[in-house]
């Protein structure tokens, strides 16, 4: 039987406040005290602003790959008596915490599919991403706000589209319907709030199935593989297209499936630790070789490697997975307006054979 609740919208912090205390819970809100600068995902506390009304500038993948991160703990130890002798003594404990994220959009979760190809399902299973994915739930609100930006019905997904979700949120006229769609979220659904009246249950019966059947974005994505790899050589169409890039990266750090990372380690004396951060492809140094040689000198070829990645080799990879999730963030943030569904929307037209 389906397990439902309904928060009232003056009952939503009261609500919240009581999940804090269970999980580590994750909420869409203003980074910054202006509300109409951009928004992130940011751990609740009282009081916290909430942003359900538009997609976060920052999407929500720090909550699985942090921004920067302590991977291990170092030690050297030396015997004075024994001077060429030394030891290292390494710590890589950790604990993922229980974990719930409240109103994330559809695309954001299945956006982790990709995440889930590279650091879960893939030749080399990442333990620190593997333990916080297991931890973690996900409430993700039907979505009523798409933008010019967005394409999510385009690569697969869709504003109702709830794979990889335990709980579905409508927002209904004074508060939120939410409904269990997993074993473990019906539990946590017990005595949380009261069950909807008919009234509310049709509401959101209703908006769920005008967002199943809202189509977003116009890009035709079938065949990109074939495409990219004919177009692959021909600089001028990859110069027309993203020759104003400024190789900022920020396209890479809004985007919920760029994974790029650089590991480093910071030492102290005898201590230290070993970090893992947010890279960017975009970057001339993230390719650099110590020799000096760089295999993506240009942005061209950087710009390549985003959009092969994301449409023609992680599909190639994954089965079919789309690298894209279409939320739109990348052609949002760009500052010179490069827009990733004419880029690939055109990979298709005249390539060469
Ligand atoms: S490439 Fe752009 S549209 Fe696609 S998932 Fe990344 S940020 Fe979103
Ligand atoms: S955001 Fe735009 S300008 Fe910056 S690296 Fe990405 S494509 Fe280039």
């Amino acid at each position: 039987m389906a397990v439902k609740i309904f928060i009232a919208t003056d009952r939503l912090d009261s609500v919240l406040e009581k999940l804090s205390t269970k999980f580590d819970l994750w909420v869409p809100a203003p980074l910054k005290s202006d509300k109409s600068g951009p928004t992130g995902f940011v751990l609740y506390a009282p009081g916290t602003l909430l942003s359900f009304e538009r997609q976060t500038t920052m999407s929500l993948k720090k909550v699985l790959l942090p921004q920067e991160e302590t991977l291990l703990r170092f030690e050297y130890g030396k015997d004075p008596q024994e001077p060429a002798k030394s030891s290292v003594t390494v710590d890589d404990s950790r604990q993922a915490r229980p974990t719930l994220v409240f109103g994330a959009r559809p695309c954001d979760v299945k956006a982790l599919l990709t995440m889930d190809g590279v650091f879960a399902n893939g030749p080399y299973v990442d333990p620190y991403y593997v333990e916080r994915r297991k931890n973690t739930l996900f409430a993700t609100l039907v979505c009523r706000q798409n933008d010019s930006k967005c394409f999510c019905t385009s690569v697969g997904g869709g504003p109702a589209d709830m794979e990889g979700s335990h709980l579905k949120i409508v927002q209904v006229e004074d508060g939120y319907v939410v409904e269990a769609l997993t074993k473990e979220a019906k539990a946590l659904l017990k005595d949380l709030a009261e069950a909807p009246d008919g009234d509310k249950e049709a509401q959101a019966a209703k908006i769920f199935e005008e967002a199943s059947k809202r189509r977003v974005g116009e890009l035709d994505a079938e065949g990109s593989p074939e495409a990219f790899r004919k177009r692959f050589e021909q600089t001028d169409y990859w110069r027309e297209m993203i020759g104003q890039c400024l190789s900022c990266g920020v396209c890479t750090y809004v985007c919920p499936t760029c994974y790029c990372f650089t590991i480093t380690d910071e030492t102290r004396n005898t201590k230290g630790e070993r970090l893992r951060s947010w890279d960017s492809c975009m970057f001339y140094h993230y390719t650099l070789e110590a020799s000096g040689h760089n295999p993506r000198p240009t942005k061209i070829e950087r710009y390549r490697n985003r959009v092969g990645h994301k449409f023609s080799y992680i599909p190639e990879r994954y089965n079919g997975l789309l690298g894209c999730c279409g939320c739109g963030r990348c052609i949002r943030s760009c500052p010179v307006s490069i827009d990733i569904r004419q880029v690939v929307g055109h990979l298709k037209e005249n390539a060469c054979e």
